[in-house]
């Protein structure tokens, strides 16, 4: 009998002899040198933006604000007449209020009603407030020190006309819409959304509700991509399920119809992994072994000119994957370019040792200034996912991290969650 076990590893994700483990920033780098946007543009109402991502610089149409204007409820004049000292003025009839211009000029020496948001009438270019104010059927009177210009508000102090307000590739936020209506427009050039498939694959998985028989389990992968999917804010499609059967999944590629799929199980190069498998044999895949944790192998394609990205079947390690990997290439496809998620260096309330050669994401959240992490780094507890509000990142080269180090924080907002 010659068959001799191997020696037992403590750490299955140990360099196996002669296995280069692919740095995440190289396979980011190499993602981001390989993809190209692949979406047409459309032009939407404002009302409808939110989330899309624009197609071409957007021009201010019209400055804002478009005339100079107050910002206060009180009483305009021109701060050359006003004498030393106190000031008492007469008042000339009428007023001035938001879209309602006081019709007329104002001599010098001389001070109107004004109301907030109205343009200054001609001859006024100073406020004074009305809580600073006395006033009499025909005089307002008010202290000294008024500073020219006070409480107006310059035409164009915030975008004149002609800037670029918003530039292209922005995914569009409410505050956006409000500077783009602000500046003139009423439809916005967006591009076409990216459709992406999302296919879940594996004998053992059940759809959510359904029935689940011995070894098998509920599909944990399709509920959260689709969700994350959508929360990016790009077209997600559900492909459903397909069991692990090579001529099913050819089937499910081939009928898509999306710009890009993302599936999650049989990422690897075992006997039942049929997404590595078909993808070789349709001689356009990669197959990273990326020096991460969680995550491992991620199978990434071409299938008929369009991008699968095979994602590990472990939900923390499928999430973190489509986070960190398939998020900022679904951005750049979708004309929103690449997009690094904004992280924060905060204290550290855990402790943990960590061997070189290897990115790590752990499941964290915030809490009174210090970042916490779930008490299991295991990649099938899903309910680690939930709990967290965020990852801490630890870097690839070997650290020991104790309470209070510093780490780095990276909330699921960062992430367009
Ligand atoms: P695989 O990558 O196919 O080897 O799957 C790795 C692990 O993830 C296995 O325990 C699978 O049962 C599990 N898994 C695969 N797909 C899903 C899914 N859609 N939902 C929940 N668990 C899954
Ligand atoms: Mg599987």
């Amino acid at each position: 009998m010659s068959l001799k076990p191997p020696p037992l590893k403590d750490d299955c994700f140990a360099l196996p002899p002669g296995v280069d483990w692919t740095p995440v920033d190289e396979a980011l780098a190499m993602l981001r040198g390989r993809l190209r946007p692949v979406v047409s543009s459309e032009e939407v109402p404002l009302m409808q933006g939110a989330g899309r991502v624009l197609a071409r610089d957007v021009m201010a149409l019209r400055s804002n604000p478009p005339q100079p204007n107050t910002a206060v409820d009180g009483y305009g004049f021109a701060a050359s007449a006003l004498p030393e000292g106190d000031a008492v003025l007469p008042l000339v009839q009428g007023r001035a209020a938001a879209g309602v211009p006081f019709d007329g000029v104002v001599p010098e020496g001389y001070a109107v009603r004004v109301l907030t948001g109205a343009a200054l009438p001609e001859g006024v270019d100073t406020v004074v407030l009305d809580e600073d104010c006395a006033v009499n059927a025909t005089h307002v009177a008010f202290r000294g020190g008024v500073k020219p210009g006070a409480n107006t508000r310059r035409a164009g102090e915030d975008v004149a006309a002609g800037e670029v307000a918003l530039a292209k590739g922005r995914v569009l936020t409410p505050a956006d819409l409000a500077l783009a209506s602000a500046v003139g427009h009423g439809a916005l050039p967006v591009y076409r959304r990216l459709r992406v498939g999302v296919l879940s694959t594996g004998d053992e998985i059940v759809a959510p509700g359904g029935e689940a028989g011995a070894g098998q389990i509920f599909d944990a992968n399709r509920p959260m991509l689709l969700g994350v999917l959508e929360r990016m804010g790009f077209e997600a499609v559900d492909l459903g399920q397909v069991a692990d059967d090579r001529a099913a999944l050819r089937a499910c590629l081939d009928g898509a119809g999306t710009d890009v799929v993302l599936t999650s199980g049989g990422a690897s190069a075992g006997d039942e992994d049929h997404v590595s498998a078909l993808l070789r044999e349709a001689g356009a895949m990669a197959e990273w072994r990326i020096a991460l944790k969680p995550g491992r192998p991620l199978a990434l394609g071409m299938w008929d000119g369009m991008p699968v990205f095979g994602l590990p079947g472990n939900p923390v390690a499928a999430l973190v994957c489509t986070l960190i990997f398939a998020r900022p290439a679904l951005s750049l496809m979708a004309g929103a370019g690449w997009v690094e998620p904004q992280g924060f260096d905060v204290p550290a309330a855990f402790s943990k040792r960590k061997k070189p050669g290897r990115r790590e994401y752990l499941r964290a959240r915030m809490r009174d200034g210090r970042a916490e992490v779930f008490k299991s780094e295991g990649s099938g507890r899903i309910s680690g996912l939930s709990w967290a509000e965020g990852l801490v990142e630890i870097g690839d080269g070997a650290q020991e991290i104790a309470p209070g180090d510093t780490v780095r924080f990276i909330p699921y907002g960062s992430f367009g969650l």
